[in-house]
């Protein structure tokens, strides 16, 4: 089993990378690359490297995302795992998240992404193991190629983690890229130009902005504050003007029906129901757009703020593209309305939503491992 990862240099995927390998190690170097060539083994492991299936892994904090090249996202689950008192995977997925406030005591059914940090690697592990196996389907003989999307601020410990899971889940070759230049990829950004991008990713957890250029992350931030805390904004808002208890999946409900970054002239409205904080009894209300922007609006400061930051960082030349680009949103968050607005009039910069926001990760992930020679020099970069 071989396996790569950022930062580390080592074996690429590709038998030509290892060829190059042998050409510098090797003091014989005609006969040894005469001999390398010509290996049965060598051979074989090439050949299968190019029937090899390949999987781009999109690893949210919400939802895990796989992607195929050629038939695109085959897998779009939460990133929940189940698991009973004595530590045994019981469900993932769709199937875990149903148990999410439904469990007896014995069982916890949890998110092992946290907040966009991974916070249980045995855990990550067995989620893996279950993406990759169910994206390939039963009869899949052959090991797969693995590339899959870590937040931009993981250390090298992290990723080497990340790598290692994939490997023991079943990955005959792993690779990791950092979430922002696979958003990039992912939203047709031309990454290697001399020419500033700044893309930002709002999923469930976190808000990743970062300004790429050459290839590279000029500047990044990433702040816990996105999809989950505007819900739990909502539940909190709800709760101390209504008196009303609601869940999680209400609140994202009401995010999404009727929720807004500004106010609307004609206010969107929507009725929900919930637990009544004083007679204990459910009781069904009424919510508007205006209070629910009033409701998130910290959220959002928080959210332009960690934009702003990251302009604070930027070299004035990169800035200046950045006017003219724009700032390009992917991710489930940015397609709260009006946000692109939001930003426009908080930073002075225009902001577009890419084209399948949910997805641009996912196929960031496909397209760089479809064409690893041209993006190997990001995947195997230090940063
Ligand atoms: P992650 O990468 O962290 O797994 P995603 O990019 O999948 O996150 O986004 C998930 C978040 O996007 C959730 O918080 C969800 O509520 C939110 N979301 C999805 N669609 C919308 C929408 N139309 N408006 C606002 N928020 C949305
Ligand atoms: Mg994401």
């Amino acid at each position: 089993m071989s396996t790569s990862f950022s930062g580390e240099g080592g074996e690429g995927g590709d038998g030509c990378l290892r060829v190059c390998n042998y050409h510098t190690q090797s003091a014989c170097l005609s006969v040894r690359c005469l001999y390398f060539l010509l290996d049965p083994a060598t051979i074989a492991n090439t050949m299968f490297d190019r029937f090899a299936p390949k999987l781009g892994i999109d690893l949210g904090t919400t939802n895990v995302l796989v992607y195929v090249p050629g038939a695109g996202v085959v897998l779009n689950e939460p990133s929940v795992v189940a698991v009973s008192d004595d530590n045994q995977v019981l469900a993932v997925g769709v199937e875990a998240k149903l148990m999410i406030g439904r469990t007896p005591e014995s069982i916890r059914a949890y998110r092992p992404m946290k907040d966009g940090v991974i916070a249980d690697y045995r855990v990550t592990e067995a989620m893996l193991r279950y993406f990759i196996k169910k994206a390939l389907g039963r009869y899949q003989i052959l090991r797969p190629e693995v590339m899959i999307s870590v937040p931009a601020g993981v250390t090298s410990t992290e990723k080497r983690a990340v790598v290692e899971a994939a490997a023991k889940a079943g990955a005959k070759n792993a690779y990791v890229v950092k979430e922002p230049i696979l958003a990039a990829i992912g939203a047709g950004v031309p990454i290697y130009e001399p020419q500033g991008h700044m893309i930002v990713d709002i999923g469930g957890g976190t808000i990743d902005a970062a300004v790429i250029s050459l290839g590279g992350i000029v500047a990044a931030n990433s702040v816990k504050c996105a999809g989950n805390r505007i819900d739990a904004a909502i539940i909190d808002y709800i709760k101390k003007t209504q008196n009303l208890a609601i869940g999680e999946k209400t609140a994202e409900e009401v995010k999404i029906t009727v929720g807004s970054a500004l106010p609307l002239s004609e206010e969107l409205s929507m009725s929900l129901k919930g637990r009544d904080l004083v007679t204990g009894l459910p009781r069904t209300t009424q919510v508007n757009t205006n209070e629910i922007v009033r409701a998130i609006s910290r959220e959002l400061r928080t959210m332009v703020k960690a934009i702003k930051d990251v302009f604070q960082d930027t070299p004035p030349e990169l800035a200046s593209d950045i006017i003219d680009s724009g700032i390009i949103m992917t991710g489930g968050t940015s397609q709260l309305r009006n946000f692109p607005e939001l930003i426009r009039r908080r930073t002075g910069v225009k902001a577009y939503v890419a084209d399948q926001a949910l997805f641009c990760v996912a196929k960031g992930t496909g397209i760089a491992l479809e064409h690893l020679n041209t993006y190997k020099r990001t995947i195997l970069a230090k940063r």
